[in-house]
């Protein structure tokens, strides 16, 4: 589209409105629970602002990972619970944490031991985490009860303490893995005051069972599907960013010839080549091979040979009228992530979260 100064270029238009209606549609199979809804990583690529704003009123809080991200948040005016998702890791930080009035994660030692120490002008509200079988963060089963107790018996700690786990497998067909997760989650906080919570998006599409006092979408507010092979779509879900460009040249092009770097696809006829503004020094992956499908003027057409960090070529076909300008859509609506992400090796969380800097925002409804 010619917009007065030039081509818009590299553009992610994010939809309030899409994001909205995830958050409404997770909260409507979760009525009764919290919903904290996870922003970590500039909100999967979408803004991190932009998406607390958008669903400050809806959401009971948010996940970040950073304190620097929760900080943002405070400076800007959102008030909501905000829970460190990996909490912190010095006094001064829990200093911080106190005086903004943020939630942490706790899950190991370390963090006990320095909020015991800390001198701190408000108990900080805390959830202690469990490691039931990702092995990444929290305490082991031998840990679980003392770390609990010391926890309980913090003048620093809001009482009561909440407790938090993760699951490692709940996107997968075999439920026997999180099924003993849940089991030993389950097994842990039985009779225990404080919140709970263990659900993240796979576990809020297929595992009610876990949604106990609080879940935490992530992707899924996005419009993406956790499970492989399968679209946001088929939950009922909107993506929310869509990731445009345009034509910056439409070229014939000569049966046999190769395009671009390595000559890695040969035409099999004359046919019309489109170049994009859109490269991997955008985020959009290398990997993608010849073949993955890429949208302009409503019509899906292949990806061919490598991609540049610029710049993708297209096939248009034969006989194309397309002309320099013209959107492009590389991923979004009419055009899932997924299968963008299908083509390139990658999982789509890695695609939403490695857009570049040069990307321009645009927030619409
Ligand atoms: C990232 C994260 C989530 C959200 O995960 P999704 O799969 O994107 O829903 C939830 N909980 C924790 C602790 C996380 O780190």
């Amino acid at each position: 589209m010619i917009s007065g100064t030039g081509l818009t270029i590299a553009t992610a238009e994010v939809d309030r409105q899409a994001l909205r209606h995830n958050f409404q549609m997770i909260q409507a199979l979760a009525p009764d629970q919290a919903a904290l809804a996870i922003i970590k990583a500039h909100a999967y690529g979408h803004g991190l602002l932009e998406v607390a704003k958008t669903l400050e009123d809806l959401a009971y809080g948010f996940g970040v990972s950073r304190l620097s991200e929760a900080i943002v948040l405070r400076d800007a005016g959102i008030e909501k619970p905000i829970l460190l998702l990996e909490g912190v890791y010095s006094i001064d930080e829990l200093f911080t944490v106190s005086v903004d009035q943020l939630s942490i994660v706790i899950h190991c030692e370390q963090q006990i031991s320095d909020i015991e120490q800390a001198n701190l002008p408000h108990p900080i509200d805390v959830w202690i985490k469990l490691d039931t079988g990702m092995h990444r963060l929290g305490f082991i089963e031998e840990q679980q009860a003392q770390a609990y107790q010391r926890l309980t018996k913090s003048l620093n700690v809001r009482q009561p303490v909440n407790i938090i786990s993760h699951f490692s497998r709940a996107d997968e067909e075999d439920g026997v893995p999180t099924a003993q997760q849940l089991a030993k989650f389950s097994a842990f906080t039985k009779n225990k005051p404080g919140l709970k919570s263990i659900a993240a998006s796979a576990g809020i599409l297929k595992w009610p069972q876990s949604y106990y006092q609080m879940i935490r979408p992530g992707i899924i507010l996005y419009g993406i599907s956790p499970i492989d092979g399968i679209n946001g779509e088929t939950f009922g879900l909107q993506p929310a960013m869509t990731l445009k460009s345009c034509l910056i040249a439409v070229r014939q092009h000569k049966k046999g010839e190769p395009i671009g770097y390595g000559a890695t696809w040969l035409s099999e006829r004359d046919t019309c080549i489109g170049v994009v503004a859109f490269g991997y020094g955008d985020g959009y992956p290398r990997s993608a091979c010849s073949g993955t499908p890429i949208m302009v003027n409503g019509r899906q057409v292949p990806l061919v040979g490598r991609v540049s960090m610029d710049m993708i070529c297209i096939d248009l076909g034969p006989n194309a009228t397309d002309k320099i300008g013209d959107e492009v859509i590389l991923w979004g609506k009419q055009l899932p992530i997924e299968r963008v992400a299908s083509y390139s090796g990658l999982s789509a969380y890695e695609l939403i979260t490695r857009l570049t800097s040069r990307i321009k925002y645009n927030y619409i409804n």
